[in-house]
């Protein structure tokens, strides 16, 4: 082989291999129009999906029409990638639990949650009292597991949030959720009024909490703040926009805002993760790696870091209280996209 021979072959091989890298297929499907393909694909096999039951303890959630069903994935460059409703409203309930977290969290480190609510996961129910009242003295003394994402731990947390009156803590956590969404947000009045007539269940946990010292002062202001917050009303796309706030260190990809300090966000996905689809945390997990956070208005919100946020609303629920078709598309989705963190390639 003379000289030029040898350089075009190794020019090939070079070119070969270059080649051969960018069409790995965790690559290739991370390019715009396999991201839309499996988009798609997860809404066309999921739509006609007839599972679970909206939830109807908040009599407002029994209303919502079941058939609504809109994923969006939102990526780094803050592209939006979204199938069916994305633009249909309802309230985020419980997903709003880990934004009140990471504003605290925010605003008074991880340490402060961590030592007053707790990161370990209860094993029980959203709203068990037994959770928290089950290893205590009479005298209430005792350490409960607890965490900010069931609803003693989320009540304390929102009673966390600092401000002399409560309309400036409400301005706190509308506004802290509005940077995570990139706009600006508002509160469903019909669920806030359904729930606010019918949470008596989360006002004696309130004031358990203020009991056991977790609330220091005026518990009923932490419960309505808690149930204004679970009213605010969210579509697909802002839902994922929200992820990706979370998947890309705490910078929201589309607005270029930097909601929260990127050496926090690793906290907060990590009590995502615990406990973030009630007592099927675990098992959601298993299956996609995916620190996550459902609501009982039907949505889900998963992570992929540095990958993508993602976001499913469908109503009907499963009877862990997660919505059937979100966990089922973003399973397939993530899958597709290899969006799994704990699962590194093969070299
Ligand atoms: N606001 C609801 C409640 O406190 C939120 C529950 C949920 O989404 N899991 O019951």
């Amino acid at each position: 082989m003379n000289q030029l021979a040898r350089r075009v072959g190794v020019g090939a091989l070079v070119l070969g291999l270059a080649a051969s890298i960018l069409t790995v297929p965790a690559l290739r499907a991370q390019a715009p129009g396999d991201l839309q393909a499996a988009v798609d694909a997860a809404y066309a096999k999921y739509k006609g999906l007839q599972e679970g039951k909206n939830a109807d303890y908040i009599p407002a959630l029994a209303k919502v029409d079941p058939n609504l069903f809109g994923i969006a994935v939102v990526t780094a460059d803050g592209k939006v990638y979204a199938a069916g409703d994305v633009k249909t409203e309802v309230s985020i309930q419980s997903i709003s639990k880990v934004f009140t977290m990471a504003q605290v969290i925010q605003e008074q480190g991880l340490e402060s949650v961590e030592k007053r609510i707790g990161v370990d996961a209860t094993g029980m129910r959203f709203n068990s009292i037994t959770a928290v009242e089950g290893v205590r003295t009479v005298a209430g003394a005792g350490a409960p597991e607890m965490n900010p994402l069931v609803n003693p731990g989320a009540i304390s947390a929102t009673s966390m949030v600092k401000g002399a009156t409560a309309d400036e803590v409400w301005t706190k956590i509308i506004g802290f959720h509005n940077d995570a969404a990139g706009r600006s947000l508002s509160v469903l009045q019909d669920v806030y009024k359904s729930e606010s007539d019918t949470n008596q269940r989360n006002q004696a946990i309130g004031a358990l909490m203020l009991a056991y010292g977790y609330i220091k002062d005026n518990w009923q202001q932490a419960v309505d703040l808690y149930t204004r917050q679970c009213s605010i009303g969210v579509n697909a796309r802002d839902l994922a926009t929200m992820a990706a706030t979370l998947a890309f260190a705490g910078k929201n990809p589309v607005t270029g805002t930097q909601v929260m300090d990127a050496v926090k966000v690793p906290g907060v996905l990590a009590v995502m993760a615990t406990a973030g689809l009630y007592d099927d945390s675990g098992k959601w997990l298993y299956h996609t790696g995916l620190p996550a956070k459902s609501g009982v208005g039907g949505g889900i919100i998963a992570v992929s870091p540095g990958k993508f946020g993602i976001a499913v609303i469908s109503p009907p629920l499963d009877d862990a209280g997660n919505s059937v078709r979100a966990q089922k598309a973003i399973a397939d989705i993530s899958e597709a996209l290899g969006g799994n963190p704990y699962a590194a390639k093969a070299r």
